[in-house]
């Protein structure tokens, strides 16, 4: 088998690498060097996090007996690791705790710390492969799940185009799906106004044409009915390869809503059938 030559210098530079940085693990003060020689134990990012976190920490404490205190700031410290000072004009060092934290996890637009970015790295190339596969183990299992509930439980289409979601399936950032009675509810008031509930398998939507338009009706998310208008050749056409600009157009009304909601709905309509009209398709 051909094994391009490039393979065998990019393992041999990684190898190298990781020499580097073991070495330069291996060169830490020893309080921070015992501390650091545990990375092989994390498995997840939230473990690494949190062992970085306490790594800085304890660079920050080995710090405070190095700081000077000026006139016009606080106590200031060059990093005990990499014995850089700020880049700042008054290079007295990072400010003790949060400048040199800074420093040392790289937040903000600080420039990490070179000692430690290496440390974190060696680190990296341990526990990032565990955290990875139990990433994908569990994207497998969630898919299996929905794979599941999609055999078993009611799925809703919210247009003609669109692959019919569960209850729960991509809500508004944060909220919730109906309770059963709330449903209930929201499906009494979407046939109060004119729309028709249609089941294919267990698949449901809820629909009525206006005009040049259709309307679907999302009741799944407490609070809220969505509504999504669909040109009505985008209906008729399903499989029709022509993309429309917008797809469709989106208004809500809020459970909350009381009076004249026939009269909301035509004058929502309304404002649908213009953003549709002028628009065209590509
Ligand atoms: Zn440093």
């Amino acid at each position: 088998m051909w094994t391009d030559p490039r393979d065998e210098k990019i393992r041999q530079l990684e190898s190298e690498l990781w020499s580097a940085r073991h070495t330069i693990l291996h060169l830490l003060p020893e309080p921070i060097l015992v501390q650091a020689d545990t990375y092989y134990s994390l498995k997840t990012r939230e473990e690494a996090r949190k062992w970085e976190e306490a790594l800085a920490g304890s660079v920050i404490e080995l710090a405070w007996p190095l700081a000077v205190e000026t006139h016009y700031s606080g106590p200031r410290v060059n990093c005990p690791l990499c014995k850089r000072s700020t880049s700042g004009p008054y290079a007295e060092g990072f400010k003790l705790p949060d400048g040199l934290r800074r420093h040392l996890l790289g937040e903000g637009n600080a420039h990490q710390c070179d000692v430690l970015n290496a440390v974190f790295e060696l680190a990296k190339g341990s526990w990032l492969p565990f955290a990875r596969k139990a990433e994908t183990e569990y994207q497998a299992e969630q898919g299996a799940i929905k794979a599941a509930r999609r055999e078993r439980e009611t799925l809703y289409r919210l247009g003609p185009r669109s692959e019919a979601e569960l209850l729960d399936d991509k809500l508004w950032w944060g909220n919730a799906p109906r309770t059963e009675e709330s449903l209930a509810w929201a499906i009494a008031r979407l046939r109060n106004l004119g729309f028709a509930e249609t089941q294919n398998g267990n698949v449901k939507e809820f629909t009525k044409a206006f005009d040049l338009v259709v309307m679907y009706a999302d009741p799944r998310e407490t609070g809220r009915i969505t509504f999504h208008v669909f040109r009505k050749e985008q209906v008729d056409r399903p499989q029709s390869r022509k993309r429309w600009v917008p797809d469709h157009h989106t208004f809500y009304f809020l459970d909350t809503w009381k009076n004249d909601l026939k009269g909301k709905l035509h004058e929502r309509v309304m404002q649908s059938l213009q953003t549709l009209a002028s628009t065209k398709h590509r």
